[in-house]
């Protein structure tokens, strides 16, 4: 008999249904979209009913088209948009609000009261996080006050739950109350180093225990799937954030080792191991993952601006009509002419944190053209992500070996090898692009055996491109000196956000 596992990816805009072979292929999938809504500017919310209709809508659906008979189904993981909040009555499983989505803005308050009132060293040295409205705490407490539900929590009759929590909830016989300890990592709420929730945190925003769920591995199992669904008992297997997924799907189980996924954003973490470390450059310490009761740790980094700034030239310059055709168009010349694109739309991110930075062409000249603002524009990318490869580089005392690459961008050969040259070391892409599914199918499979141990997880995972450095010493070092000028030109531009000068 086959073995297949199914990863449920619950994602900020669509729910997917993934299956996956014994050889770790993707087999079948499935995904249905779901309403963004917009309350207010800045507010984001998601209808708790969509998100799980659409999910078990794409199970059921992926199933069906695969041909699979469920009994041959060996585990199901599931992966999810990480900090979205949500609360439902204990009793009825009712939702009590919309889930409040990560990119929501409305707790920046909080977080500024939180600040103000001296909490937020106590909240990088305990969570490993920067204090932002971002994270599910002062969400949770946004809800508590405004629908006057304290002693409804304290009473025990809410829960509390990230969307791997409520999914597990719904889907899982027996309506276990549970998130793992990666989800968990992203609430600020969270101890990383003791493992358990941070009664400090909890008081300061009004969070009783009572409320919030059981924190277990990311991969063991659940429960069994509730009948109802597919007709058999199967069992649940892994809880995960998306990102700390994806780096277990991509065969990240070293030190040292770190992927980055170029997407809108740019999202890289590096596996640090058993000991959290503490960024000198504002950099999320965070829960790799929990397996086994054992803790492994991750540095995590961000570029606001990644295949976006692709999506600008695009839309916005109209300088290109399809994202794919920025690698012939950066190919077509020899380089950038000495131009420079900073895409500091929103400000800057880590190692920089300059939120009055905008966006800046630099070094133009007369004979600077399309092709160049272009290439810029690619390179662009590749020097964010080379910032934070060389802050966690120094935060952990250890120079990468490789970067395993995935994403929409990624696709991009221009884009991977100038990569490889201005980081000094290899990129690799994986045969399989999936990686936030792959982990959480990698995670459940490894729960219930399909894989014997991560040795074995090895072994299965394939890659398909594998590009090494081709740039001299001297040149990499040139280019990044020009890079963080054009840094520096970008910086402190506006006076105050929403001031232009
Ligand atoms: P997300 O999950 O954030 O929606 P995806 O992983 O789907 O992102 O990647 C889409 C992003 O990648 C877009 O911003 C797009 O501009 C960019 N992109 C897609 N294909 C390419 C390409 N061949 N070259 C450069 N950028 C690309």
């Amino acid at each position: 008999m086959h073995k297949y596992v199914i990863a449920l990816d619950q994602g900020t805009t669509s729910s997917r249904a993934v299956i996956f072979n014994e050889e770790a292929q993707v087999v079948a999938m499935k995904s249905y979209e779901f309403e963004q809504i917009y309350p207010q500017p800045g507010w984001v919310e998601h209808d708790p009913a969509a998100i799980l209709n659409t999910q078990v809508d794409s199970l059921r659906e992926v199933v069906r088209i695969s041909g699979i008979p469920v009994e041959e189904i060996a585990a199901i993981g599931i992966t999810n948009q990480r900090e979205t909040t949500m609360i439902w009555d204990r009793a009825t499983g009712q939702p009590l609000y919309n889930a409040i989505v990560w990119q929501c803005r409305r707790t920046a308050p909080i977080v500024k009261r939180l600040c103000d009132e001296g909490y937020e060293e106590h909240i990088r040295k305990v969570t490993g996080l920067v204090p932002d409205a971002y994270f599910s705490g002062t969400k949770l407490n946004w809800l508590l006050d405004k629908l006057d539900l304290h002693e409804r929590a304290k009473r025990g009759e809410l829960c509390f739950g990230t969307v791997d929590s409520f999914l597990a909830w719904n889907l899982v016989s027996g309506h276990p109350h549970v998130t793992d300890a990666t989800n968990a990592s992203r609430t600020m709420l969270y101890d990383i180093h003791k493992n358990d929730w941070d009664d400090t945190l909890l008081g300061a925003l009004n969070i009783p225990r009572e409320i919030l769920p059981k924190v277990v591995d990311t991969s063991g199992v659940v429960g069994m799937l509730d009948t109802s669904i597919l007709g058999r008992a199967i069992p649940v297997a892994a809880l995960a954030g998306d990102q700390h997924a994806a780096l277990f799907g991509q065969g990240c189980f070293k030190p040292g080792m770190m992927k980055n996924t170029y997407g809108t954003g740019c999202f890289l973490l590096m596996n640090t191991g058993e000991l959290p470390v503490t960024s000198k450059s504002g950099m999320i310490s965070t829960i790799a993952w929990r397996i086994g009761g054992e803790t492994t740790y991750a540095l995590e980094g961000s570029v606001f601006v990644g295949g976006a700034v692709i999506q600008w030239l695009r839309d916005e310059m109209k300088l290109i009509e399809r994202a794919s055709e920025t690698e012939m168009i950066a190919n077509s010349v020899k380089d950038t002419a000495g131009v420079y694109l900073v895409p500091s739309f929103t400000g800057l991110g880590a190692p920089y944190w300059d939120m009055y930075s905008r966006g800046t062409i630099v070094g133009l000249t007369r004979g600077a053209g399309r092709a160049h603002i272009v290439r810029a524009a690619l390179e662009a990318i590749a020097y964010q992500s080379a910032d934070l490869v060389g802050s966690m580089a120094t935060d952990c005392g250890r120079k990468p070996r490789e970067l395993r690459v995935d994403g929409g961008a990624s696709a991009n050969q221009f884009l991977m090898q100038f990569q490889s040259d201005i980081l000094g070391c290899d990129v690799i892409r994986p045969a399989v692009i999936e990686t936030t599914a792959l982990g959480a199918a990698l995670l459940a499979g490894l729960a219930v055996g399909v894989w014997k141990d991560m040795d074995e997880i090895s072994r299965v995972w394939k890659m398909d491109l594998s590009l090494t450095p081709l740039m001299g010493e001297a040149q990499r070092a040139k280019l990044l000196r020009g890079w963080h000028k054009a840094v520096s030109r970008s910086m402190n531009w506006i006076m105050e956000e929403n001031d232009p000068l």
